[in-house]
């Protein structure tokens, strides 16, 4: 599709587009973000301010990603910034312990109560990575249960049948992942504890982990039924395999405690990421202490990072963590709602089937009537409506994720004004899509 075709035009962000994929593999640095789910131009950003963004033509957006989670305070918060400037200052990496680690780890281990020992890390990926690793070097077991549509970073054993990009592009199952791993991988469909209990069966003594996502956003908002997280937990326990909540979306997002504070299932393990880094890249893993006590320098699963606790990442980090209080919390779920209800009551005035689903403060819009409990049912939305949505919002400076299998994600400091902007714009997306045709 042309980017004629759409109702407006980009030419700075176009222009930036074009000087990128001569030196870069699709012009981005993720895939999400080339916007090949909806088509037109990539929106280059040049900065962010509170609930908006600005881009390359110097227009202005409400900001409905959030940087796919971390930037839960709203972009440039004066008192992260703050505490950055004051980190870099004092240098950006030593390649030494440093204190802001500690503090970061003691902030973690204070508000998720099974978090007894946590290991920092730098992406998301690498997190989830270090976690199955630890996982298979503890139980001495190969085999990893995950779910479709659950997304856990690029891992090679987790890329199969996994959401985010992997479901935006339909990507091929792991091209490039050995068939080893691939074997060493068992999918499941999500919310099918049956599914579950039938793997363990079949594979006595074999399987080292369960790995979920807390309540999983990747494959669009889809949280768990009430039990089955427990249910995993319990099958896990029975088995001698450890169960291990991906919390790097949900973590310090979806609550204080994160997901683990809204249901209270006792992983073994957990994975962070996101919010934790304040906007900078910081991640981490951690858990039940004697599994920990595996890890390298204390035991012998090998893990490491040049830049593994860097200075400025935790401070930025700790600086977001310290103003997250239940007032923020509770502000920020309001807002949430607020939304949900405004896109829920346009989209029923002009009679797109749709269903909204949340967790905490994500949510996010399926073109179907819905429930949508797996990934195949998130498979079976009108995602040609979300397309049409999507450009209009987009026309009307609303930035949402650029895929119908993502959560949207709301920051403290979105406020009336920029909830307004949401408002004026969302009837004629909504419009947009009654029209859409497949
Ligand atoms: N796990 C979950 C649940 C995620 O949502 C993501 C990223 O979106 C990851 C892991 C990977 O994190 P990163 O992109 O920092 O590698």
């Amino acid at each position: 599709m042309s980017e004629l075709a759409y109702p407006y035009e980009a030419p700075a962000s176009q222009a930036l587009f074009d000087r990128a994929a001569a030196v870069t593999p699709g012009g981005v640095n993720s895939p999400v973000r080339a916007f090949g789910a909806v088509g037109g131009t990539p929106r280059f950003m040049v900065s962010g301010t509170g609930p908006y963004l600005t881009d390359a033509d110097g227009r202005e957006y409400v900001d409905l990603v959030c940087s796919w989670g971390p930037m839960i305070l709203g972009h440039a918060h004066p008192e992260v910034v703050a505490a950055v400037q004051e980190a870099v200052a004092r240098g950006t990496s030593f390649g030494t312990p440093a204190e802001g680690e500690v503090a970061l780890a003691e902030a973690m281990v204070e508000r998720v109560a099974p978090l007894e020992q946590v290991r920092l890390v730098s992406s998301g990926t690498e997190a989830t990575m270090s976690a199955i690793r630890l996982a298979r070097g503890f139980t001495r077991r190969t085999k990893v249960i995950k779910f479709a549509g659950c997304y856990h970073g690029h891992v090679d054993s987790l890329l199969a049948a996994a959401g985010s990009g992997v479901a935006t592009f339909a990507l091929p199952d792991t091209p490039g992942v050995t068939g080893a791993q691939a074997s060493d991988t068992i999918v499941l469909p999500y919310n099918d504890l049956d599914a579950v209990h039938a793997a363990f069966a079949a594979h006595p003594g074999e399987i080292a982990c369960v790995i979920t996502e807390a309540s999983p956003g990747n494959m669009g908002v889809v949280p768990p039924l009430p039990g089955f997280n427990q249910g995993l937990k319990d099958a896990c326990a029975a088995n001698g395999a450890l169960f291990v909540s991906d919390e790097v979306m949900t973590g310090f997002r979806t609550s204080r405690a994160g997901w683990y504070g809204v249901e209270g299932v006792v992983p073994d393990l957990m994975t962070f990421g996101k919010v934790m880094g304040g906007g900078f890249p910081a991640a981490a893993f951690g858990g039940r202490a004697d599994v920990m006590a595996h890890l390298a320098p204390a035991g012998p699963v090998y893990q490491a990072g040049t830049l593994s606790g860097n200075p400025v990442a935790t401070a930025a980090g700790l600086a977001q963590l310290r103003l997250l209080d239940e007032a923020v919390y509770g502000k920020i779920n309001a807002t949430s709602a607020q939304i949900q209800g405004l896109v829920g009551e346009a989209l029923s005035k002009e009679g797109v089937a749709h269903t909204i689903q949340t967790a905490s403060n994500m949510f996010s819009v399926f073109f179907t009537d819905g429930p949508v409990r797996n990934y195949a049912d998130a498979k079976a939305q009108e995602s040609f409506r979300f397309t049409a949505f999507f450009h209009s919002l987009l026309a009307n400076g609303v930035y949402l994720p650029p895929s119908s299998f993502e959560s949207w994600f709301v920051s403290a400091a979105h406020d009336e004004r920029a909830v307004q902007r949401i408002a004026d714009a969302l009837p004629a997306a909504a419009r947009a899509a009654a029209e859409a045709t497949a």
